[in-house]
């Protein structure tokens, strides 16, 4: 079996891609509530997926900086967003993580109230990066969420993650799997990006997708 091919993109798209990463990235600020979301113009992007799903080390791994998304996301203060602002031309925003085994019921209402409003009051959004452990595949609190972005008719993507972990004919069961669960999903965008952050598979070419969303200018 041969190993899944990631989404392909022309060499200037590619280029543009890792330009607009290699670029300044600069920690905006982290917002618990939403009377403090930062007020821009740009083009913005947004990672959400499980705790532990490797949501920071991918965010680490497209900016090429070992700790932005860490240094950030310090414990007591994970349920925050994150804004990171590449240089004026797109902002990415890092999602709390949701679904972990051991949060009580009412931090999930929590979470699902604050993603809610958000997604519904920024009209800047260009898409949510929704990432899932490769070795797990799409769970039941994935499906909430992307339910979710359905009804908020949010443009959201497939990130598989962690795909170094697993053997190839595995990884291309869950690149199948999650392909066709897609296609029960109306805001969803057919492609799935398969990423390893630990070897970099994928990387140029999620860059390459979120660089195609971003300003052409700043702004
Ligand atoms: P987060 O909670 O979603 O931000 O997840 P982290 O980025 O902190 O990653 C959770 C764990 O998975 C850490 O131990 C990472 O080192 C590991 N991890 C994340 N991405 C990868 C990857 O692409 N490959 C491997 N082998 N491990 C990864």
């Amino acid at each position: 079996m041969t190993a899944p091919r990631p989404p392909e993109f022309e060499p200037e798209i590619i280029e543009a891609g890792r330009l607009l990463f290699a670029g300044p990235c600069d920690f905006v600020l982290g917002v618990v509530g939403l009377d403090h979301l930062p007020d821009t113009d740009i083009a913005e992007v947004a990672f959400a997926g499980r705790s532990n799903v490797g949501k920071s080390s991918l965010i680490n791994a497209l900016t090429n900086r070992k700790t932005l998304a860490r240094t950030s996301n310090m414990p007591g203060r994970t349920r925050e967003i994150n804004f990171f602002n590449l240089g004026g031309r797109l902002m990415l925003a890092d999602l709390p993580g949701f679904g972990y085994a051991k949060v009580p019921k009412a931090m999930v209402e929590k979470w699902t109230r604050l993603v809610n409003s958000y997604l519904k009051g920024r009209p800047n959004l260009r898409r949510v990066c929704l990432l899932i452990d490769s070795r797990h595949g799409v769970k039941e609190s994935d499906t909430a969420v992307m339910k979710m972005l359905d009804a908020a008719a949010v443009s959201y993507q497939i990130v598989l993650t962690k795909a170094d972990k697993i053997k190839v004919a595995e990884l291309a069961q869950c690149l199948a799997d999650t392909q066709a669960h897609l296609r029960t999903h109306t805001a969803a965008h057919p492609d799935v990006h398969v990423t390893s952050s630990e070897k970099g598979e994928g990387i140029a070419e999620l860059r390459a997708a979120l660089g195609e969303l971003a300003e052409r200018k700043p702004v």
